[in-house]
């Protein structure tokens, strides 16, 4: 607690910035705990055709639950594990746990359910990143062409001959590729001409008020209008409710995620989910 005197509000902070520091140690001893004993799960988020209203892919995204520090959110490690480099290995178990998921699904008659990765900029980056997936995808008897890759604006941005290259390849390799969050970063429109996209998923601070706010429907709108010029399809993120389901599907907008058909889920739970989704489905529901 702050002392009474002049010097109060310095200790008070001091105490402050010991438990961060604290908790930054903590939280990377057990980073690299986890990568050594592979803890990091993925839950999987459907994507719903606007059209057929079929389930026509999945996105995994990371949970990790640590004994010491409880729950820790993507949006908390990630950060501070690019920082660190620590994201390079944890991306490698990432992918490598989305391989033995995809076999799991496999082994449950479930084959066409493309698993969409998020895969940051640091790992993309490095020399040896296709090298890298392919030999995990090729370890574990995955077919690339059952594999989406999403990457933010910040990530392809430079428009570098490299960066080029990479996604070319990629999508030689069969790879499906996907501009997530878009219309958050840098955007500078060129590189969507540049580039072999498949997807591009209009970010969820565009979807939450489209409803209400006519400027924002505006966007969206054109958002979609040019991805289709530019033959990609349009996924919308973070839709929560049935009036923007009604809209996007009015505006041709390609495919849904969001709380409105689900959380992303435990890998089992997502399987039932399917189950489930097909049966309304038969009963015209
Ligand atoms: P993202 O890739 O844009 O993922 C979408 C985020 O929105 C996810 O949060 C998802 O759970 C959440 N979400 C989905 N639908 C809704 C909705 O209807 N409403 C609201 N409020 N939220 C919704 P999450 O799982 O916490 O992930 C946050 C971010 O962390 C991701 O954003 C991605 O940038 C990063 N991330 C997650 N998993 C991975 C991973 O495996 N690798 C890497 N490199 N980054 C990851
Ligand atoms: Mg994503
Ligand atoms: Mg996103
Ligand atoms: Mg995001």
């Amino acid at each position: 607690f702050a002392k009474q005197n002049g010097r109060g509000q310095f200790s008070f902070y001091f105490d402050e910035l010991q438990t961060d520091s604290k908790r930054v140690l903590l939280l990377d001893n057990e980073l690299r705990k986890a990568i050594e004993n592979d803890s990091f799960e993925l839950h999987y988020q459907p994507k719903v055709s606007v059209t057929t209203g079929a389930i026509v892919g999945v996105e995994a995204l990371v949970r990790w639950q640590n004994e010491k520090l409880g729950f820790v959110s993507p949006g908390e490690f990630i950060p501070y594990a690019e920082e660190t480099g620590l994201i390079i290995p944890i991306s490698e178990c990432i992918i490598n746990r989305a391989c033995q998921d995809y076999l799991k699904l496999k082994s449950k008659n479930i084959k066409n359910m493309p698993i969409a990765l998020n895969i940051s900029s640091i790992h993309f980056h490095q020399s040896n990143f296709i090298e890298s997936i392919m030999q995990i995808l090729e370890r574990n008897n995955c077919p690339a062409h059952y594999f989406e890759i999403e990457l933010t604006e910040r990530t392809v941005m430079n428009s570098e001959k490299e960066t080029i290259r990479k996604l070319v390849l990629l999508k030689q390799l069969g790879f499906k590729l996907s501009i997530d969050d878009f219309g958050t970063g840098y955007s500078s429109l060129s590189y969507l001409v540049q580039f072999p996209l498949n997807y591009l998923k209009i970010d969820r601070s565009f979807i939450q008020h489209i409803c209400s706010l006519d400027d924002k429907q505006a966007v969206v709108d054109a958002i979609i209008q040019m991805a289709h010029r530019l033959h990609m399809k349009v996924i919308a993120e973070g839709v929560e409710q049935r009036e923007q389901v009604q809209l996007l599907r009015k505006m041709g907008c390609d495919m849904i995620q969001g709380y409105y058909y689900s959380k992303p889920l435990p890998l089992d739970e997502f399987i039932e989910f399917l189950e489930f989704w097909e049966l309304e489905q038969l009963e015209g529901k």
